[in-house]
């Protein structure tokens, strides 16, 4: 074993509130392509840029092609948790994990078991009609078009777009998480999105490991850095 991953092993071995704040990295691994990777949504060719797609003004002005865009490369319904999601999983039920606080929208987490889970961008399985509230289950999207409520309006998936606010609600018991937890695990994160990135700066305990493929967009100073692939990494740790 790798002497960070055996650090990492020995930190958890004493860690009792620790928190994971992980990003769209921790799902590569179950086929759902990341956001700046090189095989990422960002190097991909689209009429428009991804970050414009999925912002509140191209949903309200061109509804359509986000729902085509949306389908197509959001909606990953099959996928299944990977060795990273269950580890956090086996971590929480085994009273060393406090909470997972994900960027990732894809529902992977509770899959895997995670109870605890702060979901800053929302997801991709709740989805409310934007006149009425009335809920709608992801099949509704899934059926093409511009999904309509029975009164008529669009049904809009729960997951913050560009320009849009996050949940209070969320965002408060995260940071409350971050700020009580004795260990920060970051991973498969860039940290470039904010207000979620801003987040790890509540931090004020003891370790704090980064788990991602290259240096995320902060300084890596005094942080222990494992530099490879969060499923390989975590399966390696009994
Ligand atoms: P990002 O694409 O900006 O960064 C992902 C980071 O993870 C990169 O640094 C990359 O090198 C690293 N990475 C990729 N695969 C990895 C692996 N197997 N192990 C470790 N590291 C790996 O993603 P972000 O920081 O989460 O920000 C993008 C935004 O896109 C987020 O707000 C998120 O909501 C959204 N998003 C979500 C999903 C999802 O729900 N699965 C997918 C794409 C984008």
């Amino acid at each position: 074993m790798d002497a960070a991953i055996g650090e990492l092993q020995k930190i958890m071995a004493n860690t009792r509130r620790g928190v994971f704040f992980g990003g769209a990295g921790v799902s590569t691994e179950s086929g759902i392509p990341d956001f700046r990777s090189e095989d990422g949504l960002y190097r991909q060719t689209y009429k428009y840029p991804p970050e414009r797609i999925l912002s509140h003004t191209f949903f309200m002005q061109h509804t359509e092609e986000f729902f085509s865009f949306y389908r197509d490369k959001m909606l990953c319904l099959t996928a299944q948790p990977n060795a990273a999601h269950k580890k956090l999983a086996q971590w929480e039920r085994e009273g060393r994990l406090a909470a997972v606080v994900t960027q990732n929208i894809d529902g992977l987490h509770q899959k895997a078991g995670s109870k605890n889970v702060f979901e800053l961008h929302g997801s991709i399985w709740r989805n409310f009609c934007m006149n009425c509230g009335k809920a709608y289950p992801v099949q509704r999207i899934e059926e093409g078009g511009v999904p309509r409520c029975a009164c008529g309006g669009i049904v809009k998936p729960d997951v913050v777009l560009y320009e849009e606010p996050l949940d209070q609600t969320v965002l408060g018991g995260a940071v409350e998480a971050i700020a009580a937890a004795d260990t920060l695990i970051i991973g498969g994160t860039s940290l470039n999105v904010y207000p979620a990135a801003g987040l790890v700066d509540f931090f004020r305990g003891e370790n704090i490991v980064v788990i991602n493929k290259g240096a995320p967009a902060r300084d890596m100073r005094g942080v222990l850095f494992i530099d490879g692939r969060i499923g390989e990494v975590l399966s390696q740790i009994g």
